[in-house]
């Protein structure tokens, strides 16, 4: 199993504790659709979290459901130069290094992008 792999299930099992989480209180039978926002600058893919997903969502009420992935464009700021905006990813084997595209540093400042958010849930309550 890869590290990418791993990194993404840890991100699947916080999904679905957050889903849980907000669905507490109401009869659900079954969720129906699902999707969350995931900032670019986290090191997984949303191949690998859709994978990831699938395994972890198994068994419970998210195990029918295919993971619609958002992904949000991040923000930096560079510590050497000021610079703030996009920021340049380069990925590493196992961690993704953000740098400055103006003077090429990697001490930057994440503004936005490091976010996992729950976008949309839709159930399908009890009788
Ligand atoms: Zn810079």
């Amino acid at each position: 199993m890869g590290a990418n792999l791993l990194h993404g299930i840890g991100l699947a099992l916080n999904i679905i504790e957050n889903v849980k989480k907000s669905l507490e209180g109401h009869r659900v039978k079954e969720v129906k659709e699902l999707e969350v926002e995931l900032g670019e600058f986290y090191y997984v893919s949303e191949k690998e979290l859709k994978d990831a997903f699938e395994i972890v969502a198994k068994d419970t009420i998210m195990g029918n459901v295919a993971l619609k992935v958002s992904i949000i464009r991040g923000r930096i700021r560079c510590i050497n130069c000021g610079y703030t905006g996009r920021g340049e990813i380069n990925n590493e084997p196992h961690a993704i290094q953000v740098t400055c595209p103006k003077c090429g540093e990697g001490l930057v400042e994440i503004l936005e992008g490091k976010e996992l958010k729950l976008k949309k849930i839709r159930v399908e309550i009890e009788d």
